[in-house]
């Protein structure tokens, strides 16, 4: 950091050229407020610019603020610009925060250097109270509206339009209160004509210069009201188009042109449009006020308007209509959050929020609801989830204590392995450890990024279940990957008298019928397989504990199919994927999770790079090169073959390419999901005992593969792939003490693709990848699959809600502890009840 302070950039960065003047205050803040929301828009991706990176911009700027700058607000500067200075390093979250941290401070700057002078205030404008609106119409004949009133009672909805609002799957008005806007047009930025902005939002209250009304020359049922505004800091053309024959009349032109006579006071709400004679709005809002004081009596002009999602045949008014018909009702609503909780968080009654989010007064009242709304969402999930690991963990299970001492199997295996655990395999072995002891079964998963070592942490707690008499199972996504694990296994086992078979789907009809009466008899004490171990037929005598390999969960289902055997074994699922922790603490609420931060010592940092498909050549260089050195090499392609129609290089292609042209002298392997179990196997064999040098396969490979000699990773098409996935392919190398290297072949030119790649070239932090690809992707991608378990969430983010997911998930444990069955908390409690009846009931919500 003290380096940073004495490095004194030039004053003209990124854009100015050598010569120019130093720029004045206003561009000086432009450029760097264009650069953030630049950055921000591509999701904090350092972007490189011309020159330099993104951070290296900002920090060289707000060292050489221009000249007329304050000295005080020079200062106020420096950490900002100190943060830059080491933006690289950060992790996404808090790039983001700080980028947010930044437009703040500049924003603010800009307000204090604007000229003071009254013309330029924004103009006045003032708002009669909408909630008013709302009331009268609330004006029920038929008593109280109720949460479950059906729609079509609604006075101001109507049968129609409730037969409308049915298809968006809106009946009652509880429903109706719910369905949030989607986004807001704000005609609450009220601005001069001089600061109009083409492409955004505004109003403007200024008065009529000049008013037209005339037939379209080129269509003559087409009549055009043409109106120039001006107020002290410009003029402004305002258009509107009326079509039909019947306002083509003279003496509808004349009435339109009286309604809005020279001098008079108007109020304009649209989107800026850019034209050759300036900013011009096109069919705006537009009302004349009695006088330049006058409330506006619309209640779109100068409001922040929100949008619906619509559907056929049901406009935007009238669905806005039908929500201020309703919204009153909520005025009735309880609160379910105890005030002193409320105030010492700063959240907002809910019924104020409900109110504010679908007609906000302004962009405060707007966040402020949105926030308090999200914090509702995000509490009932981490209640659920605490809740969900109580009924888990509540139920009795058995405490494993092995007879402590040298005698045990764990004791024996870990003297047998060649290396010491690490610090962090230690930990958290002794966790699990801890949590196997309990008499309530264990919930826990395990993170630990590619190769460091999870499946020794998962045998000595498999044998530790041994020890105590009890049988264990290992289950994993693929076959490959559980009859890796057996393979693994059968180096260790039999030397401690353990004994240890493998089921899979493809297990022949026989060895299965011995296999499942050897569980039953408590013969068999480890058993590996796929999720085949789950089917019906298998029974064990007392099975202590199942560990789940490389799944993001243990879905809830599957762990009903094991208590459906009458069973509660203890459970712990590992990850390699590492997952960012607002996900992580959205579906993984109900699980205790152990981390292994720590690699294996020895580990040579895997070289990463990014070609073009024109220089795939180098790639075949270096395998050259890498297989002299006795080392082998994967090469990964997104499809199995041909048959699926696409431009895309195909693994069996490749294969044949390969083998045939570019290798003849090499042995090449090939692997892919479509291929018989046993032929997987003979190819991994091969690879893994150097038969073949080169092994070219589908995503198969992605998980558990170990074979310490690779060291050459190539993907094709790595833009296909996301993040976490090539970061998991990449870990297929670099397990051996070979220097490895990851060549990502990018075929595409789009520059996001580039971008996200480089974030892989960058960093090996597979945390900081999987909260890119979070960003990029969105959770249910990142996720691979949507049945996950992922929150039903209206309006909260995973990506931007990170603060408030914390500060929910902090209120819901302390609820919890103090008040386990919410009895203290009744709405609470029946807020969760009902979310949980609506998840059990399969409703689709959004
Ligand atoms: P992953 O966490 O990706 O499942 P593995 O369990 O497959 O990782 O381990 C990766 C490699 O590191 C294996 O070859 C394993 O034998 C080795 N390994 C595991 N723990 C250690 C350790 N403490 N010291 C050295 N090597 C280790
Ligand atoms: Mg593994």
């Amino acid at each position: 950091m003290a380096a940073g302070h004495q490095r004194r950039p030039q004053p003209s960065p990124l854009t100015a050229q050598p010569g120019d003047q130093p720029p004045g205050l206003d561009t000086w803040l432009r450029t760097l407020q264009q650069a953030l929301e630049l950055e921000a828009r591509q999701g904090f991706v350092d972007l490189m610019g011309r020159q330099q990176r993104f951070s290296a911009f900002m920090a060289a700027s707000l060292t050489a603020p221009p000249d007329e700058m304050a000295a005080a607000e020079r200062e106020r500067l420096e950490p900002l610009r100190c943060s830059f200075a080491e933006y690289g390093a950060l992790s996404p979250g808090r790039r983001q925060s700080l980028v947010r941290q930044c437009r703040e401070r500049l924003h603010q700057l800009r307000q204090s250097v604007r000229p003071p002078a009254a013309p330029m205030a924004p103009p006045r404008l003032r708002l009669v109270d909408s909630s008013n609106n709302a009331s009268r119409a609330n004006a029920q004949p038929s008593g109280p509206l109720r949460p479950d009133t059906p729609l079509a009672e609604i006075k101001g909805v109507g049968p129609r339009t409730a037969t409308r609002l049915a298809a968006l799957g809106l009946l009652v008005v509880r429903d109706l209160v719910h369905y949030y806007p989607r986004d807001y047009l704000d005609y609450a930025n009220l601005v001069r004509i001089s600061g109009l902005e083409p492409g955004r939002t505004a109003t403007v209250v200024a008065s009529v210069r000049r008013t037209h009304a005339f037939v379209s020359p080129r269509n003559p049922n087409l009549a055009i009201l043409e109106l120039q505004l001006a107020d002290p800091t410009g003029r402004l053309r305002v258009s509107k188009f009326f079509a039909g024959k019947r306002f083509a009349s003279p003496a509808w032109l004349k009435g339109q042109q009286r309604l809005y006579p020279l001098g008079a006071t108007v109020a304009v709400s649209g989107l800026v449009k850019d034209t050759p004679y300036g900013p011009a709005f096109q069919d705006p809002l537009m009302e004349v006020l009695e006088s330049p004081r006058a409330p506006v009596k619309s209640d779109a002009i100068g409001r922040l308007l929100p949008v619906y999602g619509l559907t056929e045949g049901l406009g935007a008014d009238r669905l806005r209509q039908a929500v201020t018909a309703v919204l009153p009702v909520v005025a009735r609503w309880p609160e379910p959050l105890p005030a002193r909780l409320r105030s010492e968080l700063a959240l907002l009654p809910r019924a104020e929020a409900l109110r504010g989010i679908h007609n906000p007064q302004d962009q405060e009242q707007l966040q402020a609801s949105r926030r308090r709304l999200v914090f509702d969402e995000f509490l009932l999930l981490q209640l659920g989830l605490l809740q969900r690991r109580r009924e888990l963990t509540s139920r009795p299970g058995l405490a494993l204590t092995p007879a402590s001492g040298q005698g045990t199997v764990v004791g024996q295996f870990l003297e047998l392995l060649p290396f010491p655990l690490t610090g962090a395999q230690q930990r958290v072995l002794a966790e699990i450890q801890a949590d196997l002891a309990q008499p309530q079964p264990m919930a826990r998963l395990v993170q630990g990024d590619v190769g460091s070592g999870k499946t020794v942490v998962a045998i000595a707690s498999l044998l530790t279940a041994i020890d105590s008499g009890c049988q264990g199972a290992l289950m994993a996504p693929t076959e490959v990957l559980a009859e890796q694990h057996y393979n693994t296994l059968c180096g260790w086992l039999p030397q401690l008298h353990v004994s240890c078979a493998l089921l899979t789907g493809s297990t022949p009809a026989r060895r299965r019928r011995e296999l499942l009466a050897d569980l039953t008899n408590g013969q068999l004490q480890l058993l590996v397989g796929t999720h085949a171990l789950l089917e019906d037929p298998v029974q064990f005598q007392r099975l202590g504990l199942v560990v789940v390999d490389e799944q993001h969960r243990f879905g809830v289902a599957q762990r009903n199919r094991l208590l459906g055997k009458g069973i509660q074994p203890h459970l712990l699922t590992m990850t390699a994927t590492p997952i960012p922790r607002t996900l992580a603490l959205s579906i993984h609420g109900d699980l205790e999770v152990s981390q292994i931060d720590e690699l294996p010592p020895g580990r040579t940092p895997i070289r990463t790079a990014m070609l073009a498909a024109s220089e795939r050549h180098d790639a075949y260089a270096l395998i050259r090169e890498q297989v002299a050195l006795g080392q082998r090499a994967y090469v990964v392609l997104p499809l199995v073959d041909d048959s699926e129609k696409s431009d895309l290089r195909s693994a069996v292609d490749t294969h044949r390419q390969l083998s045939e042209e570019v290798f003849p002298e090499l042995s090449v392997g090939l692997l892919h999901g479509r291929m018989a179990s046993p032929d997987k196997q003979a190819a991994i064999g091969a690879f893994a005992r150097g038969e073949c040098q080169v092994l070219v396969s589908t995503t198969v490979v992605e998980v558990g593969v170990d074979v310490p000699e690779a060291s050459v990773m190539v993907i094709e098409h790595a833009e296909r792939f996301g993040l976490s996935q090539l970061h998991q392919l990449r870990g297929r190398v670099g397990r051996g003490a070979a220097a490895s290297h990851c060549l990502l072949i990018n075929d595409s030119r789009n520059a996001l693709a580039r971008q996200r790649l480089e974030v892989l070239v960058r960093s090996s932090d597979g945390f900081e990848i999987a909260e890119m690809d979070l960003r990029l992707r969105g959770p249910g991608q990142v996720l691979g699959t949507r049945q996950s378990g992922l929150p039903d969430l209206a309006l909260a983010s995973l990506t931007d809600d990170g603060e408030v997911l914390e500060l929910a998930r902090e209120v819901a444990q302390r609820i919890t502890s103090a008040d386990p069955e919410l009895s203290e908390h009744p709405l609470l409690g029946r807020m969760l009840a009902e979310q949980r009846h609506r998840l059990t009931q399969g409703v689709q919500l959004n």
